[in-house]
């Protein structure tokens, strides 16, 4: 019993002296119980959401709650999603590592980061400028040499950049915009969370054969997409 308490001891003055968070540790478990615990199966969206160090993403001040099952605030009225929302997304689009990818609204740069992880090229725009700035630096120091960030308004698309195998939009809006439909490739997936503050869903279309195809998903909230 003595002996228990003495290592107890030993190990919090350890963690305590140490001064630092184990991320790692902490970012593990997110993957087994967030994502594996619900419905993530997708290897590939396993496997970036385990290497992405999301606390890189937050600011310092919420930085120990970077892996806890909830979005946080990033400044200027935004919001980096819940890691199962980023994951359940991110497994919708069905990434491929061939794939070249558009991403409208960065925020923090962190879904970013998970779909450069298993994709050749992320496109992502963002149309808070400060946010943008932050985001490219962040994605830089972090070494991400396959993200091409741009700040503006995404409503249009990025169409030098067309045809983009999947798209995804994380902020809400009332209609899917018709140019990112047209800027989906031959079989490509393009995710969107529809609707109001309080009825919100996320939408998969697919491209096949030239044809739309619209499904429902999750009820989501999601911060509104801006009218530039
Ligand atoms: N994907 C982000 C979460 C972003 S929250 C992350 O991983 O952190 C939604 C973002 O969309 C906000 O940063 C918001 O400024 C941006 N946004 C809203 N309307 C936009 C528009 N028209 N074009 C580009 N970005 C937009």
């Amino acid at each position: 019993m003595l002996k228990a308490g003495i290592l107890i001891i030993v190990v919090f003055m350890t963690i305590q002296s140490s001064g630092q968070t184990d991320f790692a540790y902490l970012r593990k478990d997110m993957v087994t119980t967030q994502l594996k615990g619900r419905d993530i199966t997708d290897s590939n969206t396993l496997r970036a959401m385990g290497t992405v160090k999301r606390h890189e993403f937050v600011p310092k001040r919420v930085q120990h709650l970077a892996y806890t099952d909830g979005p946080l605030s990033i400044g200027h009225a935004q919001t980096i999603s819940q890691p199962y929302i980023v994951a359940y997304m991110t497994q919708q689009l069905k990434p491929k590592p061939h794939h070249r990818v558009l991403e409208i609204g960065t925020g923090s740069g962190y879904q970013a980061a998970v779909l450069a992880e298993i994709v050749d090229t992320v496109y992502t725009i963002e149309i808070v400028e400060p946010l943008g700035i932050k985001a490219k630096e962040c994605l830089d120091r972090l070494g991400y040499d396959n993200i091409i960030t741009k700040i503006g308004d995404g409503y249009q698309g990025w169409l030098e950049h067309a045809p983009f195998d999947a798209i995804i939009v994380t902020a809400g809006i009332k209609n899917v915009p018709p140019a990112l439909l047209d800027q989906l490739a031959e079989g490509g997936r393009l995710i969107i969370p529809l609707g109001t503050t309080f009825n919100m869903h996320l939408m998969l279309y697919t491209k096949k054969n030239g044809k739309i195809k619209q499904k429902e998903r999750l009820a989501v909230s999601f911060v509104p997409f801006i009218r530039g």
